[in-house]
């Protein structure tokens, strides 16, 4: 099968479109012929050595699939070849104490799909028979994929952690980032008002369009003062916060009292300090929040074949342009999911 691999750790040069070996399924395993396959910040900070779990060389990235069954093992049950489906990413034993009480994305023998096995950025796929989901059939293939990671994100983040409200105020930082238009979607739909930032003016007219009310480019305003002037002083109520260390001084400052700081990656860096008196006095939640649940997932499919969300698609490139894919990325030009078809 083909397959965009990476033999060391390096820039985008470091990968190669090569034939593999088909990947041999289990008794509780299953193959996916994938169609559409989702590029995320993660394959970056992979492919560069970066990630704290480090994946056996050489390694197929990519966590973010939608295809058809191409084989079932014996104990995979409620699917058939052939079928159409995603992939739930965040991989878990389903038998630990967190499985069990459904908190599956802090399994104790936890992974992601594409981190320490081979990932979907190939023509075929091996994958746990427990994180297959039916795909809807209104969606196509890049749709689907586009929804399988950021939006799960997102939405873990908003509606199962920070528990949003109608009537609050929702700050999401990087708009034009799969994270970011999941967030403003949903904070929408649950019907709070949402100030969008992003470094690109076209990236706020389009954060706009999928329901921002206030926008703030940040590259030209500091937007923790903005939201205070839009805020009356206040500050919002939740801060969906990605980016890490660039951001989050920023980030609490524009928290209002008995605000929640939710934050679900650190693409900028992991240091960052917090003023435990402004914290306690405040009242302030800093919560962490991490992926999302094959429960998400489904939820965020049946939604998004409602039209009740969209899938926002940046850019389909075919899998032997993923080096331009990853550039595109790398430098934040993308807004939404950019997707490969091996
Ligand atoms: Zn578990």
């Amino acid at each position: 099968m083909k397959a965009a691999i990476f033999s060391e750790y390096g820039g985008p040069e470091a990968l190669r479109i090569e034939d593999r070996p088909m990947p041999e399924i289990g008794p509780d395993e299953a193959l996916v012929r994938v169609r559409a396959a989702g590029l995320n910040r993660l394959d970056l900070m992979m492919r560069a050595g970066l990630t704290p779990v480090k994946p056996t060389l050489p390694h197929i990235g990519g966590s973010e699939v939608a295809g058809e069954i191409a084989q079932l093992g014996e104990n995979v049950k409620g699917f058939s070849p052939g079928q159409q489906v995603v992939v739930a990413p965040y991989l878990h034993d389903g038998t630990c104490i967190y499985c069990r009480a459904g908190e599956e994305t802090t399994c104790l023998n936890g992974d992601i799909l594409g981190l320490r096995d081979d990932g979907g950025h190939a023509e075929y796929v091996k994958v746990p028979g427990n994180c297959l989901v039916a795909m809807p059939e209104e969606l196509t293939f890049e749709e689907a994929a586009a929804q399988t990671f950021t939006t799960i994100t997102a939405w873990h983040m908003l509606v199962d952690k920070a528990g949003v409200r109608p009537g609050e105020t929702v700050l999401v930082l990087a708009a034009g980032s799969g994270v970011g238009v999941a967030a403003i979607q949903i904070a929408k739909l649950w019907g709070a008002q949402v100030i969008a930032t992003s470094s690109r003016d076209e990236n706020l007219e389009k954060a706009r369009e999928l329901g921002a009310d206030e926008v703030i480019n940040y590259a030209e305003r500091d937007f923790s003062r903005v939201v205070r002037q839009l805020t009356k002083r206040r500050g919002v109520d939740i801060v969906v916060e990605h980016v890490g260390q660039s951001t989050w001084d920023k980030s609490l400052a524009s928290v209002a009292r008995n605000g929640r700081v939710v934050i679900c990656g650190t693409t900028t860096g992991a240091d960052g300090g917090v003023n435990l008196s402004t914290l306690f006095t405040k009242q302030v939640m800093i919560i962490g929040s991490y992926g999302g649940t094959k429960e998400n997932l489904k939820e965020v499919l049946n939604l998004t074949a409602q039209g009740r969300l969209q899938a926002i698609i940046d850019r389909t490139f075919p899998l032997e342009q993923i080096k331009a894919a990853e550039e595109r990325l790398a430098n934040r030009e993308q807004f939404g999911k950019i997707i490969l078809n091996p």
